[in-house]
């Protein structure tokens, strides 16, 4: 008998975790977060929700958990695996933690990053340097059967007067992370999982994810 951690590939093709989001960028990220941090958890078995006809819940929570937890939710019911989902947004202290929740569609039309990012900079053209303090949150949310679980991390920063940087996606051009003078969009995408609210985030819920797929 061994205890050795295995890093054998998983002997059949089931997946061992789905990801509970059918945006192909998200679940790279994801896989790059989750692989290293669990040994015997390869990336062929973590799965996207793309793979599978199930059509996307409404999320109408009022936070980031509930948000993931709806979609954990969801795709757990729907394919029986170990699913895991997250929800996150830009929360902006002038603005008393909006966007929050409403970071996707902030201008009014879901995904449009660019016009999100924009309005916001618009609304925030006279905010001084020095109350132009922001974090982004993320929840994640893990369901095994009937077992639920949520972890949260966040990442402050402020707000910057005009995008920078061509990496990243939605706000990271003009958020600039406390200590660092780039945006986050300036930051090679591994730099920015060590600091990110989803890397955070990620990091604390590994343990669990762990244990539910029998990994420890
Ligand atoms: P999601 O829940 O991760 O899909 O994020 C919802 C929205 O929050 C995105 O459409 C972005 O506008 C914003 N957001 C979340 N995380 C980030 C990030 O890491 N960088 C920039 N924007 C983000």
């Amino acid at each position: 008998m061994s205890n050795a951690p295995s890093d054998a590939p998983h002997s059949d093709n089931t997946p061992r975790l789905l990801l509970a989001t059918k945006n192909n960028h998200k679940v790279s990220e994801l896989r790059a977060i989750i692989c290293p941090l669990i040994p015997g958890l390869n990336p062929e078995d973590i799965i996207g929700a793309g793979d599978y006809d199930v059509p996307e819940p409404v999320e109408d929570g009022l936070t980031f958990a509930e948000n993931a937890l709806i979609k954990a939710r969801a795709y757990a019911a729907a394919t029986g695996l170990p699913s895991l989902a997250d929800d996150s947004g830009l929360c902006v202290d002038v603005l008393g933690g909006a966007p929050g929740i409403f970071s996707a569609r902030w201008c009014g039309r879901h995904g449009a990053d660019q016009e999100n990012l924009e309005l916001l900079l618009a609304q925030l053209a006279d905010i001084a340097e020095e109350h132009r303090g922001a974090h982004f949150h993320c929840a994640v949310a893990l369901v095994v059967g009937d077992r639920e679980i949520v972890r949260e991390g966040e990442m402050h920063g402020r707000l910057l007067f005009a995008p920078r940087g061509e990496n990243g996606f939605g706000y990271d051009p003009i958020f600039c992370p406390e200590g660092y003078g780039v945006s986050s969009a300036e930051l090679a995408p591994e730099h920015k999982d060590i600091i990110s609210h989803r890397g955070a985030a990620i990091r604390t819920i590994a343990p669990a994810i762990a244990q539910e797929l029998g990994l420890v």
